[in-house]
């Protein structure tokens, strides 16, 4: 009887966080009436002041999905934004950078403005864009989407800035095409020519900007690692353009979908550069490498550990797969799906010719240093 009663809760939850809106009384202004979250203090969007943001070093993000079957990707108008998922058990997945552990997509969906001057979430330096993307991904140990939401690292969104661009991006062709069949609200259609999903995102993963925050619609769970990518993908103003054209569950033109932004409080923004083979644990620009996020030392450990305990054939995509992320190793595996597998297991990935001795340097390196500061501590002179 508890359980029912709880779990009619949840759904009713869920039904009632699909009833906001982007004006008047279903506005941002009222979501934390109904979701208390929306008032929380660790809530997204927020605007990153790229002079005050923090640096640091990190192993690479590694984006996968060799194996999905792109035939069963769908594009769907839920009256808020259009949304793409995938209705198959194979799914891309990414970890490294910031994540502990590994994330299975959920879906990616857009935000836009009523005009080209507006419409991402997140800012940078007080910059707007005119669009922005993002990629959900859920961590597989919570099994699904909605046990994710009850953890603080439950989610990560891979956030992608767009900027105007005179000719028609052909990646987003597709889409375009796709969006008159899903103006009206509850409608769907699916994908036929789209190769991958990492067609619509950036080639470059090794810079972005990262910060602990929430979900951006009710109910604004704080439970969301943030991952902004610096650079920005182009797009014509033609193709924001449709954009604007789909219907809001009022069967209005849905012309602007973004929460304006939140106040960042105390808490710390990271500029990620990538590590690469040359740069030791904590990089080697000293001088502007401050300290990590409280959990990257776990996270360089477990990486480190990641990197040391397994063997596999590096491969990069650009070695006879080039799918467009350059340089990036890729996982050869796929895990089973989330729902299936009651065990979990270390997915096998590849790295850099060479990284076992980097990593076996870069620990006896840290092993040395904590040495000699030991015993400066105890003010031998050495
Ligand atoms: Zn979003």
């Amino acid at each position: 009887m508890a359980t029912s009663l709880i779990s009619l809760i949840a759904v009713f939850t869920i039904v009632r966080a699909q009833d906001f809106g982007y004006e008047g009384i279903k506005g941002p202004s009222h979501w934390g009436e109904q979701y208390n979250s929306c008032f929380g203090k660790f809530q997204s969007p927020i605007d990153i002041n790229s002079l005050t943001v923090k640096h640091a070093k990190l192993p690479p993000l590694i984006f996968n999905d060799s194996n999905v079957p792109i035939s069963k990707t769908v594009m769907k108008n839920n009256g808020h934004t259009v949304m793409v998922s995938i209705d198959s058990d194979q799914r891309p997945t990414i970890f490294g950078g910031p994540l502990s552990g590994t994330y299975e997509f959920a879906q990616l969906h857009f935000h836009w403005g009523e005009n080209d001057t507006m419409g991402s979430e997140d800012f940078i330096d007080g910059h707007s864009f005119p669009m922005e993307l993002h990629m959900v991904f859920y961590k597989k140990q919570y099994r699904n989407v909605r046990s994710a939401m009850e953890n603080s690292d439950g989610l990560t969104v891979l956030a992608f800035f767009f900027h105007l661009d005179d000719e028609d991006n052909k990646n987003y062709i597709e889409i375009t095409e796709l969006l008159p069949n899903v103006s009206e609200p509850e409608t769907s259609t699916t994908f036929t020519r789209l190769k991958s999903l990492k067609d619509l995102i950036l080639n470059d993963l090794n810079e972005y900007y990262t910060y602990h925050g929430s979900l951006t619609t009710p109910p604004c769970s704080e439970v969301v690692t943030w991952i902004d990518f610096k650079r920005s993908i182009p797009l014509s103003h033609a193709q924001i353009e449709v954009f604007r054209t789909i219907q809001d569950n009022e069967g209005h033109h849905l012309t602007h979908n973004f929460r304006p932004i939140q106040p960042l409080g105390d808490r710390d923004v990271y500029l990620i550069t990538t590590l690469d083979g040359d740069d030791g644990l904590f990089g080697k620009d000293d001088a502007r490498i401050d300290e990590p996020p409280q959990n990257l030392d776990h996270i360089n450990s477990e990486y480190k550990q990641s990197t040391l305990t397994e063997s596999t054939t590096y491969k990069t995509i650009n070695n006879g797969d080039n799918n467009g992320l350059d340089d990036h190793p890729i996982p050869e595996q796929r895990q089973n799906d989330i729902e299936t597998t009651t065990t979990s297991h270390r997915r096998p990935f590849h790295r850099p010719k060479g990284s076992d001795a980097n990593y076996i340097a870069q620990a006896n390196l840290c092993i040395f240093i904590s040495f000699c500061s030991i015993l400066r501590a105890l003010s031998f002179k050495i």
